[in-house]
C-alpha cells in the first residue's frame, strides 16, 4: 500500500496539526490519543512514513526502528507503566481493513493505568 502523506498523523508531524506530545526523539513521536481508551493512552509513531507495522518492520532502518523502540519505553517509564514502577500495560498495532487501522501512518497504542478487558475472547 502506497503511503498517502494527507493522513492526520502525517500531518501532526509537519506541525499542520497540533498534538498533546508526551516525548520525542530523532526517529519518533509519542503523544496522547484524542480519544483515550484508558487512563494512559499513548500512540507512539516514527518521523519516517511507513504505512503500518509490518511496512516499517521491513524497510525502516536499524536506527529508526531502535529508536521507535527506544521511545516506547521512555513512555512507559514516563507513565509509570513499567512492571519496574507500575502494574504494567497493554500495546497494540492495527493493519489494514482486518485489523481496522483508521490512520494510514504506523502508530502503536500504548495503553495502561488500569486492567485491560480480554484481548480475545
Ligand atoms: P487506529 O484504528 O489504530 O488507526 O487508531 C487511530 C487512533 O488515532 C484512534 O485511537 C484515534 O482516537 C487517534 N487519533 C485520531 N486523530 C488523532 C489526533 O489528531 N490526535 C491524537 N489521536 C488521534
Amino acid at each position: 500500500m502506497a503511503y498517502d502523506d494527507s493522513n492526520i498523523f502525517a500531518r501532526i508531524l509537519r506541525g499542520e496539526i497540533p498534538n498533546d506530545t508526551v516525548a520525542q526523539n530523532d526517529h519518533a513521536l509519542a503523544f496522547r490519543d484524542i480519544n483515550p481508551k484508558a487512563p494512559s493512552h499513548v500512540l507512539v509513531i516514527p518521523r519516517g512514513a511507513y504505512v503500518s507495522f509490518d511496512d516499517f518492520a521491513a524497510n525502516a532502518s536499524e536506527a529508526e526502528i531502535a529508536g521507535f523502540m527506544r521511545l516506547c519505553a521512555e513512555v512507559c517509564a514516563m507513565e509509570g507503566l513499567s512492571l519496574d514502577r507500575g502494574e504494567g500495560f497493554r500495546a497494540i498495532t492495527n493493519a489494514g481493513s482486518h485489523g481496522v487501522q483508521e490512520v494510514p501512518h504506523f502508530h502503536l497504542h500504548i495503553l495502561g493505568g488500569a486492567v485491560m478487558g480480554p484481548m480475545l475472547g
